[in-house]
């Protein structure tokens, strides 16, 4: 399997047909908020990154747009934040977001996912913003019994993150119903790949792609498989892996005034954790011993999306949606950059 050119990776989405708006970018130092910084800049937004730096990255904020540090507990800042960039806009990246540690320190999930976002929503209501988009996740549907997921789907969470959200989701409902704070909130599947210079750089790195490839990095001496005894053809979990660059443009085409409501983003493609670390393989060239380990807890067997809505009614076209692709992207910006942001 041949690694494309990270080239053919880069360059511009062609531009959606919203006109140049003052947007916010809560959590834009993180992995998904800063390449969607890097496309809103592209697209000509005027961008500000208010991040409080706690998981996110300063190097990773495109130098077109402003940067406020700032945590979104402290309702004083946020919306001194959304008054002096004027934001019509605000996008919301800024959740915790590690199972496990959800279920360890549920308080800090709720906390920060629910009750510091509320004093965004707040802010933006006293600032006069007119739609907010949220970044939510697959973790809402829980165990779903079937796949692909639709939007419609029964919600129930099976970790305090996947609450979290949905909780975060609810309220984005009232907030429409009685301030008129239009919102679109997308359900993210498993975010893969990196730009040519933003990629996925958690400080606690839980996710299946960064870990493998930490093999043949050097960094590691091999990768664990949680779980080789879910009923899928090769024992081990399905995902959906969509390129972090494929959601950043489906966050373009939320500004469009028209788009409003929840929208699952993923690939509608399954790939097992053992068919993910053939492919890092074979995209790095490498061998990447694994050890069996036994499954990890609240792991769903089989999760895809249906992204149907988002490509009928916002017109979203994932564009990298061969896993090789993904991999490949992710493996160029980790070779270029082993240790993450500097
Ligand atoms: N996984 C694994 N080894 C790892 C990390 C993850 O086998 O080192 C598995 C995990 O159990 C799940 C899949 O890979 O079945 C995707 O996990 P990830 O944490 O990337 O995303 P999730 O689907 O949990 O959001």
């Amino acid at each position: 399997m041949g690694c494309p050119d990270i080239r053919e990776l880069s360059g511009p989405f062609p531009a959606p047909n919203v006109p140049p708006m003052n947007i916010l970018v809560a959590g834009g130092a993180g992995y998904i908020g800063s390449v969607f910084v890097e496309e809103a800049c592209e697209a000509g937004h005027t961008v500000t990154v208010f991040d409080s730096l706690i998981e996110g990255h300063r190097e990773a904020v495109d130098p077109r747009a402003t940067f406020i540090q700032g945590d979104l507990a402290d309702h004083a800042a946020t919306l001194a934040a959304l008054r002096a960039s004027k934001a019509e806009a605000v996008l919301h990246f800024a959740g915790f977001i590690m199972v496990g540690e959800s279920m360890q320190n549920p308080t800090k999930y709720f906390r920060n996912n629910v009750s510091n976002s509320i004093e965004l929503l707040d802010a933006c209501v006293q600032a006069g913003v007119k739609k907010m988009v949220f970044s939510s996740t697959a973790a809402v549907f829980g165990m779903p019994e079937r796949v692909p997921i639709e939007e419609d789907f029964p919600k129930l969470p099976v970790n305090a993150y996947g609450e979290s959200k949905l909780m975060f989701e609810a309220l984005l409902r009232w907030y429409k119903k009685i301030h008129g704070l239009d919102y679109v909130a997308f359900r993210y599947f498993n975010a893969a790949g990196a730009s040519a210079t933003r990629g996925e750089a958690h400080r606690i790195e839980t996710h299946l792609i960064p870990n493998v490839l930490k093999v043949p990095l050097g960094q590691k001496e091999n990768c664990a498989i949680f779980g080789t005894d879910y009923p899928t053809p090769d024992g081990t979990c399905i995902r959906d892996y969509i390129h972090v660059r494929d959601l950043a443009s489906a966050h373009l085409l939320a500004l469009k005034p028209e788009a409003s409501g929840h929208f699952n983003l993923g690939n509608g493609e399954g790939y097992s954790v053992r068919e993910v670390i053939e492919t890092c393989k074979a995209v790095t060239g490498k061998d990447i011993p694994v050890v069996e380990q036994p499954r990890r807890a609240g792991d769903p067997p089989r999760l895809i999306a249906s992204s149907a809505k988002a490509i009928n009614e916002l017109g979203w076209q994932p564009r990298f949606r061969a896993l090789a692709d993904i991999v490949s992207s992710a493996w160029q910006w980790h070779s270029a950059n082993p240790d993450g942001y500097q």
